[in-house]
């Protein structure tokens, strides 16, 4: 294998930064609670078939606890030890892990390597309802297969980042459009033409940098991947690092490189804007189809929940739906293929298992990383304060709140309306949102207790005084 000054091999994956850069099925990192193992679902998807493994994989290996992750990913918390080579066996008999290209020597190391650098190539989200709108304007499942195929089998990309992730939106009704990705693609009409509109280190909220064929997808992404390679300096890990030093358009003309044909970069792309969406579908029914089937969303208070609920939505999407749980970038959960009469009784048996069904409720705008319980670098209980200020909350107040341990953000790809920063045990600094600041925001008020925080973020109505 040739190898110019940026190009690193195979091997160069296995260094320290790859294996202590974030969990993975074959790579189970220490936490305070035990190990943290995460089963990548490349466009989010889990069938039912495939969720009672990992529930049984949860009760079996690890201590049952499970979350949905932002990046709609699961992942497994307190895997015991010595269980972590039976729990990624258990995980890949089920088919949850990489489809692993044959390694070049057929040793044990060797095969392990690929197979974990193999499953770290897998950072690819679609829409939750990707494949099951009639009003998307393409069906990006249908790039799943090729995209992985070309991340996996190309050895250069094995040098890319774990945590390097892609994104493929089909026009859905529902996306995550503030979740950043480092190169994303998202269908647009440009003119009588279906494109795919392209841009680096942001989202489809943002402006495009060109618009290509859907053909030409695997092939852009080709490119812009040995671009972001062929720039990156050392310890730039991410799209966003070589931005940054070079700018896109010195990303786009290295990508060119590698291309036989040219991006359009006209006045329509300039132009587009991707339509906006209503996150608030995340939940609830929604009918999709003329004869009235369609999707039920849910997702569990703070992104966990325990193996017998997960086995009972597994059950549920095979009774009531397509079999098939999409995990969302929300840390929730839809049911497509709900037929219509099926769509009440399945939200109400969603409610029965404690999950959150609307918006009004306030743990359904709350996220929080681990905390002191299961991370040694929290400064405070951001789980248990999440739930004392769930409680403090009104229904329906306006607040979507990320509570952090500390300023690593590990619950929130985006920037919240509000960030609570801990600061101590129940001691929290308060930002807000706020384009012309960076990290969480402005600093709109220090030190805050969890009630203190309620207060601010959710006023209560001043009494009316006796006439
Ligand atoms: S944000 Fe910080 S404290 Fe929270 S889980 Fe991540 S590293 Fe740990």
């Amino acid at each position: 294998m040739k190898h110019n000054k940026h190009d690193r091999p195979i091997a160069a994956a296995t260094d320290a930064a790859r294996r202590s850069a974030c969990p993975g099925l074959l790579r189970v990192v220490a936490a305070r609670d035990g190990g943290l193992c995460r089963i990548r679902l490349p466009g989010g998807v889990l069938a039912s078939t495939e969720a009672h493994a990992v529930a049984e994989a949860a009760r079996a290996h690890a201590s049952g606890v499970i979350e949905l992750t932002n990046r709609a990913n699961v992942q497994l918390r307190g895997v015991r030890a010595g269980h972590e080579r039976a729990l990624g066996e258990a995980l890949l008999r089920a088919g949850l892990g990489p489809d692993t290209p044959a390694p070049a020597s057929g040793d044990d190391e060797s095969a392990s390597t690929h197979a974990e650098i193999a499953d770290d190539l897998r950072n690819l989200m679609l829409s939750p309802l990707a494949g099951s709108d009639p009003g998307a304007l393409f069906d990006t499942t249908t790039l799943t297969a090729p995209i992985l195929h070309l991340l996996q089998h190309e050895a250069r990309f094995a040098a890319l980042s774990p945590k390097f992730a892609l994104l493929a939106d089909g026009g859905e009704r529902l996306a995550a459009l503030d979740h950043p990705h480092d190169i994303w693609l998202a269908a647009a009409t440009h003119g009588e033409r279906l494109m795919f509109m392209f841009g680096l280190a942001g989202g489809p909220g943002d402006a495009a940098l060109g618009a290509i064929e859907p053909q030409d997808v695997p092939t852009l992404l080709r490119a812009l991947l040995h671009a972001f390679l062929d720039l990156a300096e050392a310890g730039q890990r991410r799209m966003r690092d070589v931005r940054a030093s070079h700018g896109s358009e010195a990303v786009l003309l290295q990508a060119q490189r590698y291309l036989n044909f040219t991006p359009t970069r006209d006045e329509a792309v300039r132009q587009w804007r991707r339509t906006p969406v209503d996150t608030a579908a995340r939940l609830g029914t929604h009918a999709l189809r003329a004869d009235g089937s369609g999707y039920v969303g849910a997702q569990p208070a703070l992104g966990r929940l325990d193996a017998a609920t997960l086995d009972a939505l597994a059950s549920l999407a095979q009774s009531h739906g397509a079999a098939t749980l999409r995990i969302t970038p929300w840390q929730g959960v839809l049911l497509p293929g709900v037929a219509s009469h099926q769509l009440a009784p399945t939200l109400t048996q969603l409610s029965a298992l404690g999950l959150i069904t609307e918006c009004a409720a306030p743990l359904a705008r709350l996220i929080a990383c681990a905390g002191s319980e299961g991370c040694a670098k929290s400064r405070a209980d951001t789980k248990a304060d999440a739930l004392r200020l769930a409680a403090r909350l009104r229904q329906n107040a306006p607040a979507e709140a990320h509570l952090s341990g500390c300023e690593r953000s590990c619950a929130a790809a985006h920037r919240a309306a509000w960030t609570l920063l801990a600061v101590a045990p129940d001691c929290y600094d308060l930002y807000a949102r706020d384009e012309a600041a960076a990290g969480f925001g402005r600093l709109v008020a220090p030190h805050l207790t969890i009630d203190a925080a309620a207060d601010v973020l959710s006023p209560r109505p001043r009494s009316i005084p006796n006439a």
